[in-house]
């Protein structure tokens, strides 16, 4: 479509008043609604209508979508793009949600693809406009968002860092300062997790963000707007970063 028809239409979709039978799944889904201001609830919902009006949702397992489903992923993955002022997911089309934790056949894989473990899999994020999650996951993490784990958040880490067109862990950053700061930053975390696992010692960022600087990347993105205070205290470096990329400083919240 043309780019001028697409941001007129997208116009009018964020010019909609936003459902209010949808609105506790938003509610419920991101924990940080309530702190927000009025001016950013308004923002996210703008987002959040775009993204039901424009993503296909698809039912695998025998999952039937349902509104609940649509709004808490849509809400959750909006959160990562509030202020912004960037498309909503341009490139992903369809989000595919299977009920429980699901096995695939690992052989049928290509180099576009983020594979979380080997065979269960708890959400994949495809740099060709697909996005797959596990339903019970989803509601896990909506249940208890203590734990800093958020598969929602996770994936859709994925989806930003696939926007230019590589999954290597750094998003687009616009300026080469930007690009350099990040790289120092996420490199000297990386490795000093790594060493820290090597080691056997525990770490509070999760064990899974070693596998690699995308994981990394998705990883702390959880931790940033799940457990912000305690990543600020213990990863202030880190915490910047992230909370210059996504324009937000949810500890302050
Ligand atoms: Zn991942």
């Amino acid at each position: 479509m043309f780019e001028f028809l697409k941001k007129r239409r997208h116009e009018a979709i964020r010019a909609l008043p936003f459902p209010d039978e949808l609105r506790p799944w938003v509610e419920r889904a991101v924990h940080l609604y309530p702190r927000l201001s009025a001016e950013d609830r308004r923002e996210l919902e703008q987002d959040i209508q775009v993204f039901l009006h424009e993503k296909t949702f698809e039912g695998a397992g025998g999952l039937v979508i349902d509104d609940e489903i649509r709004t808490t992923i849509a809400a959750q993955a909006c959160l990562l793009l509030l202020h912004r002022d960037t498309e909503v997911y341009p490139d992903l089309e369809t989000i595919v949600v299977y009920p429980h934790t699901y096995v695939v056949d690992a052989v049928h894989r290509d180099g576009a693809v983020v594979i979380e473990g080997p065979e269960a899999r708890l959400g994949e994020s495809w740099q060709r406009g697909l996005v797959i999650l596990v339903w019970d996951e989803v509601e896990r993490d909506v249940r208890s968002h203590q734990t800093g784990r958020n598969v929602v958040l996770h994936e859709f880490a994925h989806q930003l860092d696939a926007e230019d067109g590589n999954v290597d862990g750094a998003p687009s950053l616009g300026s080469r300062k930007s690009y350099r700061a990040w790289a120092q930053v996420f490199s000297e975390e990386y490795q000093a997790l790594g060493e820290q696992l090597q080691r056997g010692l525990a770490s509070d960022i999760d064990a899974y963000a070693a596998t690699n600087p995308a994981e990394f990347f998705a990883v702390v993105t959880e931790a940033f707007f799940e457990r912000p205070s305690v990543l600020r205290a213990r990863h202030p470096a880190l915490y910047q970063e992230l909370a210059s990329f996504y324009r937000l400083d949810p500890a302050e919240l």
